[in-house]
């Protein structure tokens, strides 16, 4: 998260940037980063910088796979452990083999809203 936030910071030092309104972030399923827990991180992150009082908007996004043994591409399944607990299963749901994972496994910034000077 705070590295995310330093991308954005020395990418805004080469504009002319009066301040930033929103943060568009994109945050993939397998970073187990909850809603709540990132924007309580974003706030002392920014605090100081050019982004203190922008607003994150944080876009989940889904995890997506490609089996090599099958060539399936598309979502995973989930194991369900109890009533208000899954996890995904990082396995091909055709074949069975492992997978490599395509979306779902980073976080990153989108795009930001600004007013330029
Ligand atoms: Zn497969």
């Amino acid at each position: 998260m705070s590295s995310i936030v330093e991308a954005v910071l020395q990418e805004l030092e080469k504009h002319d940037i009066e301040k930033v309104e929103a943060v568009d972030m994109v945050v993939g399923e397998l970073t187990f980063l909850g809603e709540d827990q990132l924007q309580f991180a974003y706030e002392i992150i920014t605090r100081d910088t050019t982004l203190e009082g922008s607003k994150l908007n944080v876009i989940p996004e889904k995890i997506e796979i490609k089996c090599n043994s099958c060539g399936y591409v598309g979502p995973v399944n989930y194991i369900h452990n109890g009533d208000h607990y899954s996890h995904p299963d990082l396995t091909c749901p055709k074949c069975g083999a492992g997978v490599e994972i395509l979306k779902g496994k980073s976080a990153m910034v989108r795009s930001l809203q600004v007013v330029e000077r």
